[in-house]
C-alpha cells in the first residue's frame, strides 16, 4: 500500500483532502500550550488529554505514521434559527460521531481498508488534530485558531489515524494565509477569547463555556462566570462567529447549498423552550442525534437554554422558565433565576418571589435576591 493508495481511497469515501505524517512526537505542540500557562490546565479533566496525544507512540507504541482526513462538513446548509443556536459542525453529525452515524462509519471504512492493507491502527481523538493537519499538509492556520482546508475554508472536521507503517510524508504547512491586515475575527470575537493573533484563552470561548463547564472536573466546575453570560448570547452549543466573519470563508459561506434535509425535519423541534423542559424523549431524538459528544447530560443543555433565553429578554420565555424553576437540579434553577432576571418585568419577578418561599438551596435564593434586586 503505497501513500497514493490511502490517499484515493479517502477522496473515494468522501473526504476532501488526505495528508500523511510521520508520529514524531509533535514537541513545538507541547511547548507552545504550555507556555501559555493555566489556559489549558482543563486537558487534565478531559477523557483524550491532547498533551499526552501530542505523542502518539503514547497512544499506540508501534505508531510510525499519522494518517489526517479532511472532512467538508458544510456540504449543506441548515435553518438559520439552529445556525443561531447551534455551530454548524453539530448540525452536519459529523464531529466525534455515535455509531450508527454516517460520518462514524466513513471513518470506520477507512480503518479497516488500513488494516486489511497491514496496518495496526488507532483513531483515538487524543491526537492534537489541527496540529498534526498542518504537519500533514492539508492545513493552515487562521488567525482565529482554526484549520483552513483551502476553498473549504474552516468548515472541516479533521480526523486522525496511527498506524504502524512508514509511508512518503507530506510538506508540512504550518503557515497562515491570512490577509496580512486582516483581524476581523479577532474583532468580531463576542467574549474577546483571542488576545492575540493565533492565540486563544479557552476559558472565555463560548464554546468552552457551552460544553466544558461540567461538574466533577477539578478546577473546572458548571460554574458560568457572570462577566461572559451576556456575551455568549442564544448560543447553546459551539459558536461560529470567528469563522463566519473570516474573508476566507466567504466563497465556502456563499456557495449555494440544499438544505439538510433530516435537520430541515426535525428543526421546527429544536426550540429554547423544548431544551430547557425537555423530556428524556427529546433528549434521545432530539439531542443526542445531533449534540451528543461533549455533553452527554442534558442539565447542561438546560443551563445553557435558560441562559440563552435570558440573554433574548424575550417575556414570552418567563412563562418555560416558570415550569423550569421548580427543576430538582439546582444547578439548572440558578440558570432559570439568572435568567428571569435578565427578562425582567412583573410576570418574572412574581415568578422569582413566589419561589423564593419554597426554595430550599441557599445558593439558588441568594441568585433569586440578586435578580430580583436588578429589577
Ligand atoms: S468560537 Fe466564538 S467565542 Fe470562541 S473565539 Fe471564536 S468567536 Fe470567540
Ligand atoms: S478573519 Fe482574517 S485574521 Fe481571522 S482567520 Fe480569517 S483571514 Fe485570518
Amino acid at each position: 500500500m503505497r501513500s497514493r493508495d490511502i490517499k484515493e481511497y479517502g477522496l473515494n469515501i468522501g473526504y476532501s483532502k488526505v495528508g500523511i505524517t510521520s508520529a514524531d512526537s509533535f514537541t513545538d505542540y507541547v511547548a507552545e500550550v504550555l507556555s501559555r500557562g493555566d489556559k489549558y490546565d482543563f486537558f487534565d479533566f478531559t477523557s483524550t488529554n491532547p498533551l499526552q496525544g501530542a505523542i502518539p507512540k503514547n497512544i499506540m507504541p508501534e505508531a510510525k505514521s499519522v494518517i489526517v482526513l479532511i472532512y467538508d462538513y458544510f456540504q449543506n446548509d441548515f435553518p438559520e434559527e439552529l445556525k443561531k443556536m447551534i455551530g454548524k459542525i453539530y448540525l452536519a453529525r459529523c464531529y466525534n460521531p455515535l455509531p450508527g452515524m454516517l460520518a462514524h462509519s466513513r471513518l470506520e471504512l477507512m480503518k479497516d481498508y488500513l488494516s486489511a492493507n497491514g496496518c495496526k491502527v488507532n483513531s483515538s481523538i487524543g491526537i492534537p488534530a489541527r496540529w498534526a493537519a498542518a504537519q500533514a499538509g492539508v492545513t493552515t492556520f487562521g488567525r482565529n485558531n482554526f484549520a483552513y482546508a483551502g476553498d473549504t475554508g474552516s468548515y472541516i472536521v479533521i480526523s486522525t489515524i496511527v498506524v504502524d507503517m512508514e509511508f512518503d510524508y507530506d510538506k508540512p504547512t504550518m503557515e497562515s494565509k491570512c490577509p496580512p491586515n486582516c483581524s476581523a475575527c479577532i474583532n468580531a470575537c463576542p467574549t474577546k477569547a483571542i488576545y492575540e493573533p493565533f492565540k486563544l484563552n479557552p476559558k472565555k470561548c463560548i464554546s468552552f463555556n457551552n460544553w466544558i463547564t461540567q461538574d466533577g472536573r477539578g478546577s473546572i466546575s458548571s460554574f458560568i462566570p457572570y462577566e461572559l453570560r451576556e456575551a455568549i448570547g442564544g448560543k447553546i452549543h459551539g459558536c461560529d462567529i470567528c469563522q463566519d466573519v473570516c474573508p476566507l470563508n466567504q466563497k465556502k459561506l456563499k456557495a449555494p447549498k440544499a438544505v439538510d434535509r433530516y435537520i430541515e425535519q426535525i428543526a421546527e423541534d429544536i426550540t429554547l423552550p423544548a431544551i430547557l423542559n425537555m423530556t428524556d424523549d427529546f433528549f434521545m431524538n432530539r439531542i443526542k442525534p445531533i449534540m451528543y459528544n461533549y455533553i452527554k447530560d442534558k442539565r447542561y443543555f438546560m443551563r445553557n437554554a435558560a441562559l440563552a433565553m435570558g440573554n433574548s429578554k424575550n417575556e414570552d420565555y418567563v412563562k418555560d422558565l416558570e415550569i423550569a424553576i421548580t427543576n430538582p437540579d439546582e444547578m439548572v434553577r440558578e440558570y432559570v433565576v439568572w435568567a428571569l432576571g435578565k427578562i425582567g418585568g412583573q410576570y418574572a419577578e412574581r415568578v422569582l418571589k413566589s419561589s423564593l418561599a419554597n426554595e430550599s438551596s441557599d445558593n439558588v435564593k441568594q441568585a433569586i435576591n440578586q435578580a430580583l434586586a436588578q429589577g
